[in-house]
């Protein structure tokens, strides 16, 4: 599997669905590299880095996290250059990491999610870390070129959701900001979804980035999301 190209400055490492690895997105700036999410082990970070030397391009200097879950953070420990996230991310993260110093806690992880039993199989070490860096609202990165706007936004599936927009490329990254909250049994909060909605609508974006599934236009997935969502259904 190699790196895929959107634009000429935006690729990405595909998802993995037996292991839950989210896409990998990678920007190629003029004086930076930013990578969107640091997968969900170390491992998945090599097989990253080995994706993007092949495509001819350098590790990336800074490295985003979409939101605290594992399959986006684990590997955050492995990454070249400097993470950074948003504070309750690493709020979250510190909790997971004390969690996970009690053996039970990871035993029941294991069995309770397949994929993460898969990725840690054995005695395979986690490796939970904060970032080098956060931030609570924004955070703008001029990558040189292209610039990276990152900010804290509603969302249905975790309360420390970051969306990235590249308003040069008109690509906006998701994460997984579109669905439920697994931990919350499933609840898919509307309100939240249509807030969400609006916030879509008013980017200025050809494509939209969600972490496990293709690659969507915008179009593509405002009427997928219109047509979970009450409010909007059947508005299109
Ligand atoms: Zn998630």
């Amino acid at each position: 599997m190699g790196l895929k190209a959107i634009t000429d400055k935006v690729f990405y490492y595909p998802h993995q669905t037996d292991t839950d690895r989210p896409m990998l997105a990678y920007l190629k700036g003029n004086k930076f590299a930013l990578a969107i999410d640091a997968g969900n082990s170390a491992m998945h970070v090599d097989e990253f880095y080995v994706a993007l030397e092949a495509a001819g391009l350098r590790k990336p200097d800074f490295t985003i996290i979409t939101h605290w879950h594992w399959d986006h953070t684990f590997g955050m420990h492995h990454i070249g250059g400097a993470s950074i996230a948003h504070s309750k991310t690493n709020e979250l993260l510190r909790q997971e990491r004390n969690k996970l110093s009690d053996g039970a806690y990871v035993d029941f992880l294991k069995e309770d999610d397949p994929c993460f039993g898969r990725e840690y199989a054995g005695d395979k070490e986690i490796i939970v870390v904060s970032s080098d860096m956060e931030f609570a609202d924004e955070l703008i990165l001029d990558l040189g070129g292209i610039t990276a706007i990152m900010y804290h936004a509603v969302s249905p599936h975790s309360e420390d959701t970051v969306l990235i927009h590249i308003p040069e490329e008109k690509v906006l990254f998701l994460g997984d900001a579109t669905s439920e909250d697994f931990f919350n049994n499933g609840y898919m909060d509307r309100d939240k979804l249509n807030t969400l909605i609006n916030e879509i609508e008013k980017t200025d974006c050809q494509y939209c980035v969600l972490s496990h599934t293709e690659l969507l236009t915008k179009q593509d997935l405002l009427n997928y999301l219109y047509s979970i969502s009450n409010v909007h259904g059947g508005r299109l």
